[in-house]
């Protein structure tokens, strides 16, 4: 008999929670990555970053497991297809993977703990993408927490050393399961297509930016914050390992990662966001204008205000925009042109290399104010100050827009106070629902 490893979003042999109690189960283990169509299918465009990371991240793992005489299985189909087949081929203990919150995954776990059941198979799970999860952060009446600042106080009175050590399992490669390579299908075997003009930031910790984060986070025209988020999404760095390393160089730095855990905490305690409800209900009642004009001219950058649309050209150009613009973009398009914060979410899904379900959902959230620890309603970006505050030379504006001419730009699509006092009224009229 054989244990399997299933690969989710944790793409990485080191320090990686299930694959070393997988390792040291006793049993020879087979490490296996699904291509699951269920997933793949609601992909709107053959070109996604994200397919293609994983695609490069796989061969990788495939070159290292090469080094230990082994070889990643993939599939191309439903996990549950998968698994059927594969208990056909093998006789098989356990499967073994990582915890994963969102709700689609945590039915889909469900579903394929109960197949495995019903052929006396364990499905044994743990927890890996984040320090601490489900109930480990919660009040003393073990309701769960919805405000950040006191969620990230007890966040960090609860760390002890013991939660960063790593799960050291280079000792244990040689119980992979034994054979020879297995193929990965090609980019075009799964119907996907390479995306021009991307490149991945690389996985490293530059120590020297991040003791500076604090300083220079805010400014998008610096290289000032760390690009890991797509590190951290498929799991390709050990969150153990970057914890250690903010905790002694950036306490700002540190705060993110637990902003990221916050929200990871809230997608499992309120599963209804999941579902594309608001966090706050009330905030359902809002009559969005949903003009699709409008919408185009804010996904291809053309707004008229340089802000938005320098931001939004970088999107669409590197697959990262910088935090301040996100928050800055995502407020222009829910507050100035009353659209849905949905389109806006589903925009940033389809476009982002870091794109992570509960990150997302929650800046959406609370840029829209229907989060929580949301921007209150009433507080609405006027870009111009923030270009002021945060791009005063418009080195930002001018990078990602290299013809601006502040006295030649394409007209503003909307008049800012009168957006602005719109924006109060329909939210003020849905509140008093
Ligand atoms: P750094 O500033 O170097 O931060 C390090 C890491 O901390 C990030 O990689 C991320 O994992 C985490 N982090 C930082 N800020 C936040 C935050 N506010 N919430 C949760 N985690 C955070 N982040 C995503 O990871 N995926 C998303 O899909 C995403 N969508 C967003 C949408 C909107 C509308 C807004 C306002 C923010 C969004 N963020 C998202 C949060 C934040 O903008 C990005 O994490 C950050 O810009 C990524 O760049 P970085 O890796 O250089 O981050």
């Amino acid at each position: 008999p054989i244990v399997i490893f299933w690969f989710r979003r944790d793409l990485r042999l080191d320090d990686n929670a299930a694959l070393y109690h997988a390792l040291k189960s006793g049993y020879r283990v087979m490490p296996v990555f699904i291509f699951d169509t269920d997933i793949l299918k609601q992909f709107e465009t053959p070109e996604n970053a994200q397919v293609e990371f994983i695609h490069q991240q796989l061969q990788i793992l495939q070159k290292e497991l090469g080094h230990c005489g082994s070889s990643l299985k993939t599939g191309h189909s439903t996990p549950a297809v998968f698994f059927e087949n594969l208990c056909k081929e093998h006789t098989i203990k356990a499967v073994y993977a990582n915890e994963d919150y969102e709700l689609s995954a945590r039915e889909r776990d469900a579903d394929i703990e109960s197949l495995l059941k019903e052929k006396d198979i364990d499905f044994l799970s743990f927890k890996d993408q984040v320090i601490f999860s489900k109930d480990d952060i919660v009040k003393d009446d073990r309701t769960p927490y919805t405000v950040f600042t006191p969620y990230s106080k007890r966040w960090k009175q609860h760390l002890q050393p013991g939660y960063l050590e790593s799960f050291d399992n280079r000792d244990l490669f040689c119980n992979f399961y034994q054979y020879k390579s297995d193929i990965i299908p090609s980019l075009s075997d799964l119907g996907f297509s390479k995306k021009r003009g991307i490149s991945f930031p690389p996985m490293e910790f530059n120590g020297d930016l991040i003791r500076n984060y604090t300083q220079q986070r805010d400014y998008p025209s610096i290289e000032g914050t760390s690009r890991l988020g797509i590190h951290l999404r498929f799991g390709t760095i050990s969150i153990r390992q970057l914890v250690a390393k903010a905790q002694a160089v950036n306490e700002t730095f540190l705060n993110e990662l637990i902003w990221r855990e916050f929200y990871h905490a809230i997608t499992w305690h309120f599963p209804h966001i999941c579902k594309g409800q608001a966090f706050k209900p009330q905030y359902d009642e809002i009559v969005w204008r949903n003009d699709e004009t409008e919408f185009k001219a804010w996904s291809e950058g053309k707004t008229g205000y340089p802000i938005v649309d320098a931001g939004m050209r970088q999107l669409n150009d590197t697959g990262f925009m910088h935090n301040r613009v996100r928050m800055i973009t995502a407020s222009f398009l829910i507050k100035h042109l009353l659209i849905d914060w949905r389109w806006g979410e589903a925009y940033f899904a389809n476009k982002l290399l870091d794109f992570d379900f509960a990150a997302n959902n929650g800046g959406w959230q609370w840029a829209s104010s229907s989060g929580c620890d949301a921007v209150p309603y009433f507080r609405i970006f006027n870009p111009q100050l923030q270009t002021e505050k945060f791009d005063k030379h418009l080195e930002y504006i001018k990078k990602w827009i290299p013809d601006f001419d502040p006295l030649n730009y394409i007209p503003p699509i909307v008049n800012h106070e009168s957006a602005r006092k719109r924006a109060l009224e329909t939210y003020s009229n849905a509140l008093k629902k």
